[in-house]
């Protein structure tokens, strides 16, 4: 913060940019999916006739007084009035994080899975994707690459593949922490795995670990994701507390079948978790699974979403997903000023980032991931942040008292 400056009158002389960059290209025809619904009241229902929320205009309102409560933010959310939670939000990321917006460098090391999420492009039964697997080499080549670039966390993300041992990703985590010099944060994204295993992948050098809950309503979750159960899926995350590691999960939002309350439950959840990350991402229907005519929410709702996580869980890191660029244009900036502070640039080989798609319409697929550096540097600026190389780690640690 500047000398002599407070955070109101700094927040202030943000706004009026960042608003000129978000009211920016909003075109509907920029969004990925075929069908867009209204969120309206009622948020995710499929009523038809409601009204479009707001747009983002964080430059109209001042914003609410510092220390919003839950309960204010939530009847905000309900009311669909994004442009006073939108601020509140983002105090208070400026308050946690300064400017800072830090980068995770992602690699998708392999799109096999077993399991059958009906809204995932790489679920078992969508016999279209060719599937790959990144072998060692090309894992630590990426991670070279992207340490190079000066990044200090790598995110390694698939599906439940069981040919990745524990044995196998054990080893590939000593290996990156030794080409790393033990300086980068190591982070797993691979699903569901014994407890005895997640001990093994942290006495190997992962320090942290990413799966989202999806939604905290246990019959949908049971039905989205092939039977298995929210409890299995919370257990698994329970035990990854336990062994040592720092947690990020997070949910989507717009499934079909999820309502406002859902939406609030599911933030409830990520604070009472007390998780170091939780993502929100826009579902977006894929075409080649069970959920292809699904409509597609507007953006909007993972926007207010992802304010009520800030809201709620002040210190904990969010990530302005791909899904949301992927989405709209301006998306990820959106969501950084809607409280994120966390950016992913996708460092998978360019020949195999096609054949992950967990949704269509998946940005910046021909980029090399030191392009997709650059350019998330250059996004940040539209919306007064600046990108940190800090491997930051997470401050929260374990579930609220
Ligand atoms: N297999 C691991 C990690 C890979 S999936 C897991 O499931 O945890 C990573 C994330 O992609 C999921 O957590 C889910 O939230 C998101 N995802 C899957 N399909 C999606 C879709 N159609 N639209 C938006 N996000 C999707
Ligand atoms: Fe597999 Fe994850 Fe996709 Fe589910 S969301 S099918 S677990 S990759």
């Amino acid at each position: 913060m500047e000398a002599g400056m407070s955070m109101s009158e700094r927040s202030d002389g943000r706004e009026s940019v960042a608003a000129e960059v978000i009211s920016l290209e909003k075109d509907a025809t920029e969004t990925a999916g075929s069908k867009t619904a209204d969120p309206g009241p009622g948020g995710v229902s499929r009523s038809a006739g409601l009204e479009k929320p707001d747009s983002v205009d964080l430059g109209e309102s001042p914003g609410p007084s510092p220390g919003l409560l839950r309960s204010e933010a939530v009847d905000l959310f309900r009311r669909r009035d994004l442009t006073p939670l939108a601020a509140e939000a983002r105090r208070i990321a400026t308050r946690e994080f300064g400017d800072d917006v830090y980068l995770r460098g992602l690699i998708e090391y392999t799109n096999f899975c077993a399991v059958d999420c009906l809204y995932c492009g790489i679920r078992r039964s969508n016999s279209h994707p060719r599937r790959y697997r990144l072998s060692s080499e090309e894992i630590l080549a990426a991670v070279k690459e992207g340490y190079g670039r000066g990044l200090r966390t790598f995110v390694l993300q698939g599906g439940e593949d069981r040919w990745f041992t524990t044995d196998r990703l054990a080893r590939i985590c000593e290996d990156i922490k030794e080409v790393t010099g033990g300086e980068a944060a190591l982070t797993l994204s691979c699903g569901i795995r014994p407890a005895a295993d997640y001990r093994l992948l942290k006495a190997a050098g992962a320090d942290r670990y990413l799966m989202r809950f999806e939604t905290s309503d246990p019959d949908l979750h049971r039905h989205l994701r092939g039977g298995v159960e929210l409890k299995h899926r919370l257990d698994a995350l329970e035990n990854l507390l336990s062994a040592g590691f720092q947690v990020g999960s997070g949910f989507m939002v717009g499934l079909p079948g999820e309502n406002d309350d859902t939406v609030i439950r599911n933030v409830e959840l990520c604070a009472e978790m007390g998780v170091d990350m939780a993502g929100v991402g826009p579902f977006i229907p894929h075409h080649q699974t069970p959920l292809a005519d699904s409509l597609q929410q507007p953006l909007e709702l993972a926007l207010y979403a992802t304010a009520l996580v800030r809201i709620f869980c002040p210190e904990t890191h969010i990530p302005a997903t791909t899904a949301a660029g992927s989405l709209e244009k301006d998306g990820r900036e959106r969501m950084i000023a809607c409280g994120a502070n966390v950016l992913m640039p996708n460092l998978t080989p360019v020949t195999y980032k096609k054949d992950y798609l967990l949704y269509p319409g998946k940005i910046c697929l021909d980029e090399s991931g030191l392009q997709c550096v650059g350019c998330l540097s250059m996004r940040v600026l539209t919306v007064d942040r600046q990108i940190s190389f800090d491997r930051a780690d997470g401050r929260v640690g374990g579930p609220a008292a």
